[in-house]
């Protein structure tokens, strides 16, 4: 039922606009985030104005007074030895209750053994125990005024919900029906309520899910392309002559990509390891086999500066193997030129930032697509390529490793390779938490430091000053620090600039003419400067875990142990906590999934860009059970979705899908 057929009040039209819920199906999945659970209080602990909760017996019959349509009840319980007079307003029923009878009151304590009664509830206490939901809220509306909203459209559209889940998976599932989901998830009576709510919404958010999974699948196509052949021993050459050996992790990385690059299927893996366990690598013997194959290769990074980067990297290794490799980014001198060597094949290995998917770059054929620290590089931008024309081969590579079940999630079934090893001789990072958002008290410690002729990055949360946004600017760190740190050289980096300043800085730094590098993020992946071993971010707690795990990353290349220190103001016990995992663990891992527990999958991934659906209740990392279940139900009711119990449901889903994942 739209906005206008609910006739609410214009306050609650404007708390829905707030809220941005636009039909009473949104309003009633406008799910509680948590509870309260109303314990029994003891007689002695009663306190005039309490919320109380007790089991008390019935002593006398419940006497009710009628004016119209209102009423009043008032009747006596004993608890805890003691006469307790209850009201309760406008439930005129009571009066069927019976002496002796066993009664859970909910109500107020007036004082003077008068309590007023809210609810009450035939029943023993731990039938019932007070659940009070709470609603995630903005600014200026209240707890009990979305609590009434929600109950005004529940009694006007709750009771006419309808069940479109098929009912043979409500059955085998024991779950309860999607009105008594609704409600309980809402108003529920006891604790088992909320369970039963729970298992049937939460199933049903997956069962979606994975219907919708499987709509995504079949629309982008046959999934098939041609095997594709090379010889083992030239890759073998190719590793040979890498400047290192590679580690058993990343072997075996290699191993199955070009088994997945030999096979009629296409490929759509997942290569996921730490920063700095040796991801470029292997992508490079990826794009050579598919080289040796008779593809063209695609490498794409997320920044200009990365981009160039791997470049130069594969360059100094693959030209000599005969291999030509060029580079694309926007704001390029020659762009023309390598354009038209790409169309006509003369071009093998193109690396470049997302511009390498703009329409007019065409690739004669196109083998193997490499998308580097592309946690955004979802469902959407995967259709894009396809509509480049080729079925080619397809591989992600990020530090920021998440579970199997999300990487399902957001790129269908997909396969991952895991590096957990790092190269040998790492030296790793030290990290300590400062409670201040300021280098005062770590001073010394910094200058030490660049005197022993390291170098240093200084990481701010914020290009520019913003009321909204309390966060240090890079550029007011760079004027104040400039002089404190001299007579050693600053210089000032972030997203803004163009880049063949940025270049310059980087330069300037890789050179070490410069031995302070104050930056935005932009330096968070990639970046290589082995001289730099310590970092200090301000206003860390505005950063994920896992993006400090990555910025970290940089002062972790070289022979020498790094230092990082993390600076916040921030009193809250949980951003400590959360700033403490790092201080403990090194283990990117872990880091994740701390960081995917504590903020959820759509903030790592950026829900929109991946086509991950906000699971409202659902969550990928703790649901395991439901999650298979509806995994394998999904495919079972897409692959008879013309029964009649099945179509209607379907067909929703499809709606939805189509709205929310396919373009
Ligand atoms: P990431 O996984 O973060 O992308 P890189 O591929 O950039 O890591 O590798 C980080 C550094 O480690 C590079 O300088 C690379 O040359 C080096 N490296 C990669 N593999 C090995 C190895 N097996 N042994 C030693 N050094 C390696
Ligand atoms: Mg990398």
């Amino acid at each position: 039922m739209d906005l206008k057929e609910l006739k609410l009040t214009a306050k609650r039209l404007e708390i829905c606009e707030r809220l941005g819920l636009h039909d009473s199906g949104e309003i009633l999945s406008y799910y509680p985030f948590r509870y309260d659970y109303l314990e029994a209080k003891h007689y002695r602990d009663f306190h005039e104005g309490d919320t109380v909760c007790f089991e008390g017996e019935l002593i006398t019959y419940p006497s009710t007074f009628r004016y119209g349509k209102r009423s009043t009840t008032r009747f006596k319980v004993l608890y805890e030895e003691e006469e307790l007079s209850i009201t309760i307003y406008n439930r005129p029923w009571i009066r069927n209750l019976d002496v002796n009878e066993t009664i859970t009151i909910i109500g107020k304590y007036d004082g003077k053994n008068k309590v007023t009664a809210s609810n009450y509830y035939a029943k023993a206490m731990e039938e019932v125990a007070g659940i009070i939901p709470y609603y995630p809220l903005k600014e200026g509306i209240g707890q009990n005024e979305i609590r009434k909203l929600i109950e005004a459209v529940w009694k006007k559209t709750g009771p006419s919900l309808e069940d479109l889940m098929p009912a043979s998976l409500v059955e085998s599932h024991h779950l309860i029906s999607y009105r008594e989901a609704v409600h309980h998830i809402h108003f529920p009576a006891s604790k088992m309520e909320l369970a039963q709510a729970l298992s049937r919404l939460k199933y049903e958010e997956f069962l979606r899910f994975y219907l919708a999974m499987n709509i995504l699948k079949d629309s982008t196509g046959n999934e098939l392309k041609a095997k594709k052949v090379f010889d083992d021993e030239e890759v073998e050459e190719l590793i040979s002559r890498l400047p290192f050996e590679l580690t058993k992790d990343q072997r075996d990385a290699v191993e199955e990509i070009l088994k997945d690059l030999r096979s009629d299927k296409i490929m759509v893996r997942l290569l996921q390891g730490d920063v700095g366990s040796g991801k470029t690598a292997v992508a490079m013997i990826a794009l050579y086999a598919n080289y040796l194959a008779g593809y063209q290769g695609a490498l794409m990074a997320p920044t200009e500066i990365l981009a160039r980067q791997h470049y130069r990297s594969l360059k100094e290794i693959l030209e000599p193997l005969g291999v030509h490799v060029s580079v694309i980014y926007s704001a390029m001198e020659n762009e023309k030129t390598v354009k038209e060597m790409v169309r006509y094949g003369e071009s093998d290995i193109v690396v470049g930032t997302h511009a390498l998917f703009s329409d007019d770059v065409e690739f004669r054929k196109l083998g193997l697509v490499i998308a580097d620290e592309q946690q955004r590089f979802g469902v959407k931008q995967r259709k894009k390529l396809r509509e480049k024309g080729e079925n080619s081969d397809f591989l992600l590579m990020s530090a920021t490793p998440i579970p199997r079940t999300l990487a399902s999630a957001v790129y269908g079934d997909m396969e991952v390779s895991s590096i957990h090893t790092m190269p040998k001789g790492r030296k790793g990072c030290r990290t300590y938490m400062i409670g201040k958002n300021s280098v005062v008290s770590i001073l010394p410690e910094l200058k030490r430091k660049l005197e022993e002729g390291r170098q240093i990055y200084i990481i701010a949360a914020a290009i520019e000053k913003n009321e909204n946004y309390k966060a240090k600017d890079v550029t007011g760190l760079y004027n104040g620090l400039k002089e404190v740190l001299s007579p050693f050289k600053t210089a000032l980096l972030h997203g803004r600039m163009d880049s063949v300043e940025k270049d310059e800085v980087m330069r300037r730094f890789n050179e070490n003419e410069v031995q302070v590098l104050i930056s935005t993020t932009v330096v968070e992946v990639g970046v290589n400067v082995k001289n730099a071993t310590v970092m200090v971010i301000y206003d860390a707690d505005k950063f994920g875990l896992s993006q400090l795990h990555q910025l970290r990353g940089r002062i972790q290349r070289g022979e020498y142990e790094g230092t990082c220190y993390l600076l916040s103001d921030s009193k809250d016990e949980n951003v400590r906590k959360r700033l403490q995992v790092l201080c403990d663990t090194n283990d990117g891992f872990e880091i994740s999934l701390q960081d995917l527990k504590l903020r959820g999958p759509g903030d790592i991934l950026g829900t929109r860009q991946s086509g991950l659906p906000a699971l409202i209740l659902g969550n990928l990392l703790e649901d395991q059970r439901f999650i298979e279940a509806a995994r394998k139900d999904a495919r079972d009711l897409y692959e008879h979705k013309d029964l009649p119990e099945n179509k209607r449901y379907y067909e929703r889903i499809l709606e939805a899908a189509a709205k929310n994942y396919i373009d």
